[in-house]
C-alpha cells in the first residue's frame, strides 16, 4: 500500500473530506496535521503506515500534567 492510498483510505474511513489532503497527510482545520509515517509495529493487521498528529499549537492542546 502506498502512502497516498493509506491516507485516502484513512480519510474515507474517518469521514474527512478529500480537499483536506496534503502532501503526506491530512490538514484538519483548527486541529492540525495528521501525517502518515512508516509503521514498523509488525502486527499482522499492519498496513505499513500509521497516522501521527502534529498540532499547530502544542501548548493549546497539550494535556495538563
Ligand atoms: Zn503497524
Amino acid at each position: 500500500m502506498t502512502r497516498d492510498q493509506f491516507i485516502e483510505d484513512y480519510m474515507a474511513t474517518t469521514g474527512l473530506p478529500l480537499p483536506w489532503k496534503i502532501r503526506g497527510g491530512v490538514n484538519v482545520p483548527g486541529v492540525g496535521r495528521r501525517m502518515a509515517v512508516p509503521c514498523t509495529c509488525g502486527e499482522s493487521t499492519c498496513r505499513g503506515w500509521k497516522i501521527v498528529t502534529e498540532t499547530n499549537d502544542v501548548s493549546a492542546t497539550a494535556p495538563k500534567a
